[in-house]
């Protein structure tokens, strides 16, 4: 099985090419995705952070209230600290149970946001970064809806093209139109991961 850690900077392209990717046949795993599973109505995720935050951070459903719940998480560090050890750990154990779901010569996509921000890039066999410059991912996300205002504050939120360059083994530019961004990601598929995970399986054996 081939390890491969897609990120980029909100608005880059990620999801466009995560989708692209498992068209192809790579087994990709959403890292915002098992985020919601982790503490989806029902699961012992919510009951702790109800346990620890009070009820007040679900919605009229039932469901978690991101935004009540960022509220009182991002208040002091201590709070912060509390919301990760209630998260973090049950989307591991999430992400270590869809690995081991994938069948053994799986190109593996896992589609995560914060790569670059957690230090994770050691964990995978190669980090596939997508970017755009910052007027043009502004652009996007306000095409989306987001205000430019908010657009701008996430992205100095987050790590900066340095940060990504230092890690990137693939680096994906998104500064055109979507069909480049797709021909380039066909010709990855074929000339680069899937070879690469049929030698590492070759060194295995
Ligand atoms: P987020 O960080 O918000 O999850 P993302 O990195 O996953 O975003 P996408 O959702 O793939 O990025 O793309 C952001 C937006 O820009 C989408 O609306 C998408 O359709 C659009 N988009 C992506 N690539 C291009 C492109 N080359 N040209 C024009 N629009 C694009």
């Amino acid at each position: 099985m081939l390890r491969v850690g897609l990120t980029g900077g909100i608005g880059s392209g990620k999801s466009t090419v995560a989708r692209r990717l498992a068209e192809l046949g790579a087994v990709v795993i959403d890292a915002d995705q098992l985020s919601r599973e982790a503490v989806e109505p029902g699961s012992a995720g919510l009951a702790e952070l109800i346990e620890r935050f009070g009820e007040d951070v679900l919605d009229s459903s039932g469901a978690l209230d991101r935004p009540a719940l960022a509220a009182k998480a991002f208040a002091d560090e201590q709070s912060r600290l509390d919301l990760n050890a209630i998260v973090h750990p049950r989307v591991a154990e999430l992400t270590a149970r869809r690995m081991a779901e994938a069948p053994a010569d799986s190109v593996l996509v896992h589609d995560i946001p914060l790569l670059v921000e957690a230090g994770y890039a050691p964990n995978y066999h190669l980090v596939l970064i997508v970017d755009a410059a910052e007027d043009v991912r502004v652009q996007r996300l306000v095409g989306r809806g987001l205000a430019e205002q908010d657009a701008r504050a996430r992205i100095a939120a987050q790590a900066t093209e340095e940060q990504r360059r230092e890690v990137a083994d693939v680096w994906l530019d998104n500064g055109g139109e979507v069909e480049d961004l797709l021909a380039r990601v066909d010709e990855l598929w074929k000339e680069r991961l899937v070879p690469f995970e049929r030698n590492l399986r070759l060194h295995q054996r």
